[in-house]
């Protein structure tokens, strides 16, 4: 059995170990040693990043009671070889680890919720519970848990005799059998956990609870602490003083300000529409009467104004009428006339690429064709330039 350093001293970050074992794997090897610092992927987080005797190490699973090590050249058995963890990465899961703990803590105390699930690995780090929370309620939970890491409370992992265990009281995401690590913050919370962990909750810093979905029945909260959430409220104070200069308005005053832009957009789409209806309008009011097929190209019609246009032509002409709006090579169409008017739209769907249909007076659809395109088709109907 390789000794677990990182059971009960989550800050060895340097160790030296033999070489047991060193077999070919995926393209690869796994290594087994006489000790190890890395924690193998286990209860949702990733396992350790870092160096294995010079070599990289590209994952770190636990197999059947075993650990393994994967790395790409191999190395000898009985050697003594070093291992280095990336720390960085390794107290930065610390620290998201033991804030999961805290904050599932509380949801459990005052909420009676279990955390059934957790995910720390790359950035996103997300934490399960088994019930609904309010946005105010997960904010009272987030103020707690600064409380407790302010606290500056002991982290102690121990690993009791069965008759200790069978007295204590803690949380487990599932029953347990066999040997039992047992996680407590003085104070607030006793869990049932194998993953390395603070020594003193001070050292977490601020913890942010983010964005929360309803997930299973539940809720999925995601969770940053310490320079990850520094870096991601600096990241968000500079887009908020960004966008506060570009609208001249306080950073407080933003969510007012963008919805005055949003309602003043709405003013304008609808000024814009009535403009533009306008404008057909003129263009109707200008088509001489003919009982020629005609037909008008507008540039940024709606369905309800391109039907507008083609019940005022269909009003002054006695053929075949329509509407397009578009650019490029795809146009909508409104088709309208006197006379039945199904055939018409068929073949003009053939011709010109198109989609759509209606009943005998009318029919609306798209062509996929360049307003040369459309003007030469109707040409060769009959209508005037
Ligand atoms: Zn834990």
């Amino acid at each position: 059995m390789t000794e677990k350093l990182y059971e009960l001293n989550s800050y060895v970050r340097t160790f030296t170990a033999l070489v047991e074992e060193c077999v070919p794997h995926n393209n690869g090897y796994a290594v087994r040693l006489s000790r190890t610092a890395f924690f193998p992927e286990g209860g949702g987080q990733a396992a350790d990043p870092g160096v294995l005797g010079g070599l990289t190490v590209k994952d770190v699973q636990l197999v059947e009671g075993e650990i393994w090590h994967y790395v790409q050249e191999p190395l000898l058995a009985g050697d003594e070889v070093e291992g280095v963890l990336d720390w960085e990465t390794r107290f930065s899961r610390m620290r998201h680890h033991t804030a999961e703990h805290i904050v599932c803590s509380i949801a459990h105390r005052w909420h009676g919720l279990r955390n059934v699930g957790f995910h720390l690995g790359s950035e996103d780090v997300t934490l399960d519970l088994d019930g609904e929370l309010t946005r105010e309620q997960i904010d009272a939970i987030e103020d707690e848990a600064n409380r407790v890491v302010a606290a500056n409370v002991a982290v102690t992992a121990t690993i009791p005799t069965a008759e200790e265990l069978a007295k204590a009281t803690y949380r487990s995401k599932k029953e347990l059998d066999g040997e039992v690590r047992l996680v407590t913050i003085d104070g607030v919370d006793c869990c049932a956990c194998c993953a390395p962990h603070v020594a003193r909750t001070g050292e977490i810093g601020l913890i942010k609870l983010l964005d929360f979905i309803r997930y299973k029945g539940g809720v999925r909260i995601h969770l940053l602490c310490g320079e990850a959430a520094l870096a991601d409220y600096r990241l968000r104070y500079a887009q908020s003083a960004e966008i506060s200069a570009k609208l001249s308005v306080k950073q407080y005053d933003l969510t007012a300000a963008v919805d005055r832009l949003l309602a003043e957009k709405d003013g304008l789409k609808l000024a814009l529409r009535a403009a533009n209806r306008r404008i057909a309008d003129m263009q109707v009011a200008a088509v001489m009467p003919t009982d020629k097929p005609v037909y008008l190209v507008g540039e940024d019609w709606d369905t309800e104004t391109l039907r507008r246009v083609v019940n005022g032509l269909t009003e002054r002409c006695g053929g075949l009428c329509a509407a397009f709006s578009g650019s490029g090579g795809a146009y909508s169409y409104v088709l309208g006339g006197t006379g039945d008017i199904r055939a018409a739209t068929a073949q003009m769907n053939a011709a010109l690429n198109g989609r759509g249909g209606g009943d005998h007076r009318q029919s609306q659809g798209r062509v996929q064709a360049t307003a040369e395109q459309i003007a030469a088709y109707w040409r060769q109907l009959g209508a005037d330039e």
